[in-house]
């Protein structure tokens, strides 16, 4: 579902974010990726996304070589990819319906399927009785919660999240997890970063470490 061979990524000025990475992740698997400030997950990340393209090495995701992709190829890739980054802006100048709304909307979907398939995944992000709501009155792990509604509205086969957790408390950061491993239950392939490793810890999933771009026990 996501293979990396031996990619490098070089951003101008020359810092190698990434060097010689391979890795895979399969279908239907829920994976983190742990690592220091710095230590690529980012990128890698937005590589998966195709956002960024990979300097050298071959990045596959769904068996699609995405240095081969043009842009309209690239775009349809991403419409089975959730994000939810950290620059994902919520817009404050409307509802938490509509914010989850946007990226059906931009698909073209049918307004009545749309509406049906928003309170959906407001609902499983516990979120539902706040559609109306300015996304400002939410606390920081609804706002939270409401990305990752954005996220999967549009039901990808892939969810990726850079690093959702980090300003959340404890409490928060574990029912932020819960929703992933929610969505992997149903069968979506996961990837978060994250850099509490005893978080990761308590879910028994695989780790992909980074440090300076390289792969660490
Ligand atoms: P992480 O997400 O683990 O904090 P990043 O992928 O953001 O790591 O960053 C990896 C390295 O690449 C860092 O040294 C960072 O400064 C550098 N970097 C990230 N983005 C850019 C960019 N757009 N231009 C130049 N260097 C960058
Ligand atoms: P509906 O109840 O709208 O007909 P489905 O029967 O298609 O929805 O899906 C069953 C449940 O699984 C729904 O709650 C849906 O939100 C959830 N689901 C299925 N695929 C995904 C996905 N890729 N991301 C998030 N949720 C999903």
């Amino acid at each position: 579902m996501i293979q990396f061979d031996n990619v490098t990524k070089r951003y101008p000025g020359g810092i190698d974010a990434l060097k010689n990475l391979s890795f895979k992740v399969e279908k239907g698997e829920m994976v983190f990726l742990a690592g220091h400030s710095g230590a690529g997950k980012s990128t890698l990340l937005r590589l998966v996304a195709g956002i960024d393209r990979a300097t050298s090495g071959t990045v596959l995701v769904n068996n699609q070589n995405l240095g081969k992709l043009g842009g309209t190829q690239l775009s349809f890739m991403r419409q089975h990819i959730g994000l939810v980054f950290q620059d994902h802006k919520i817009l404050f100048d409307r509802s938490v319906f509509d914010n989850v709304m946007l990226p059906l909307d931009i698909i073209g979907f049918e307004p009545r399927e749309a509406a049906k398939r928003v309170r959906a995944a407001l609902d499983k992000v516990g979120l539902l009785d706040r559609e109306k709501s300015n996304p400002i009155r939410l606390s920081g792990g609804e706002q939270q919660r409401l990305c990752i509604a954005r996220a999967v509205v549009h039901r990808p086969s892939i969810l990726l999240a850079d690093e959702p957790t980090g300003n959340l408390d404890r409490d928060y950061a574990h029912d932020i997890m819960e929703l992933f491993r929610s969505f992997n239950q149903v069968g979506v392939t996961v990837l978060v970063s994250a850099h509490d490793e005893m978080l990761m810890h308590t879910y028994g999933r695989r780790i992909i470490r980074l440090a300076q771009g390289h792969l660490t026990p």
